[in-house]
């Protein structure tokens, strides 16, 4: 460490991330693309109520939760079991209304919801925990619910002054949660066409005769839009301005080397490009993958993939508690969760920087394995 480097012992701030809970009222069952792997569909929500025992212990400062997707299963529509299972599921993290969560959307609420619905359904939840509604602009979904306009689900929040912290949906233009008429899905069902050669809207979600990072163009992905990446730029450009820090989140990985890349977002690169047109981006956190994986880019910008709640077994852990010090960030594993302690000096010319990340254990060799998430 350079001599005039200090040290920060305090943190800004504290807080708490768990991603892919996927509940569902279904027993146990073995992973379909990893037979090591047991799907603990009931038990996700004790691992929940760990997590939150974890963080509520006296002297803890976790101050609120990044839910990074993925909070219920898919199945549960085929038991007439979203809204129940949804329900249940939120119930967890109401109970710890000192401890706020912020959810951003996975392609798995998309199975059981339309973004209409699902929106008024956080919402309702949001007004529960007594959340500064202010947080979650631009969203807006009870205004939008009556209405034919279709809500958004990004948004942003700041923690502490000097900190902001961006939701993105990475299903902004995708195959789910809109009605085949509507123009995002037309959008996506073209991209999805020119990748697979087919309208099957099943036979989108596998890898096909994909190759390389083309793997990434399934239905259980999707893109940021235009207004979306302006709105991003345009809160970047602000954060820039106030001097201001941000760390990014959304279910969907942007960096390949961070995760499968049957887990890309669709235009990860373009995201990447608004990340690199401003000073402030540290981080990039996301869930959909079930592993944790890192990759830091040329930017200094760090894109930690975490692990899924859903294949923990019982006798341990999987979530994360993350500490933003003005010179460095502290993601302590719990469980299966890795750690990793991050600098952030140098952010604009941090070529190299690799070499002063401490990881525990982390593999960085991508694979097109296919996972089902
Ligand atoms: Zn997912």
């Amino acid at each position: 460490m350079a001599v005039d480097s200090p040290i920060f012992k305090e943190p800004v701030v504290t807080f708490g991330v768990l991603t892919d809970v996927q509940y569902a009222d279904c027993d146990d069952r073995i992973a379909s693309y990893d037979p090591s792997k047991t799907r603990f569909y009931r038990g996700s929500l004790n691992q929940v109520d760990e997590a939150f025992g974890h963080w509520e212990k006296p002297g803890s400062k976790v101050k609120f939760v990044l839910q990074l997707g993925d909070i219920i299963d898919g199945l549960n529509r085929f038991h007439g079991g979203s809204h129940l299972g949804l329900r249940r599921t939120l119930e967890h993290f109401e109970q710890h209304s000192s401890i706020p969560t912020f959810h951003t959307v996975g392609n798995h609420e998309l199975y059981n919801f339309d973004r209409k619905e699902l929106a008024s359904l956080f919402y309702e939840s949001v007004m529960k925990i007594n959340v500064p509604l202010e947080m979650f602009h631009p969203v807006k979904p009870a205004e939008d619910y009556s209405t034919s306009t279709t809500p958004i689900l990004y948004y942003k929040f700041s923690p502490v002054p000097n900190l902001k912290c961006i939701s993105l949906d990475c299903f902004d233009v995708s195959v789910l949660g809109y009605n085949s008429q509507h123009p995002k899905y037309q959008e996506a069902s073209k991209v999805l066409y020119s990748k697979h050669g087919h309208d099957v809207f099943d036979d989108w979600d596998c890898d096909g005769s994909l190759q390389g990072l083309d793997v990434r163009f399934q239905q259980m992905n999707g893109a940021i839009g235009e207004e979306q990446l302006a709105w991003l730029s345009q809160e970047l450009k602000e954060s820039d301005e106030l001097g201001q820090k941000v760390i990014v989140f959304g279910h969907v990985s942007l960096h390949p080397d961070s995760s499968d890349w049957n887990c890309l977002l669709w235009n990860y690169e373009e995201v990447m490009k608004v990340f690199h047109q401003h000073n402030c981006v540290i981080a990039y956190f996301s869930g959909h993958t079930h592993a944790s994986g890192y990759a830091l880019d040329t930017h200094g910008i760090s894109y930690i993939a975490f692990t899924g709640i859903l294949e923990t077994p019982p006798d341990t852990s999987a979530f994360a508690t993350v500490s933003y010090y003005e010179d460095r960030l502290e993601v302590h594993g719990h469980g299966l969760e890795r750690s990793y302690s991050i600098p952030l000096q140098g952010l604009k010319d941090a070529k190299g920087a690799s070499s002063t990340v401490v990881e525990n254990e982390v593999e960085q060799s991508p694979t097109t394995v296919k996972v089902e998430v």
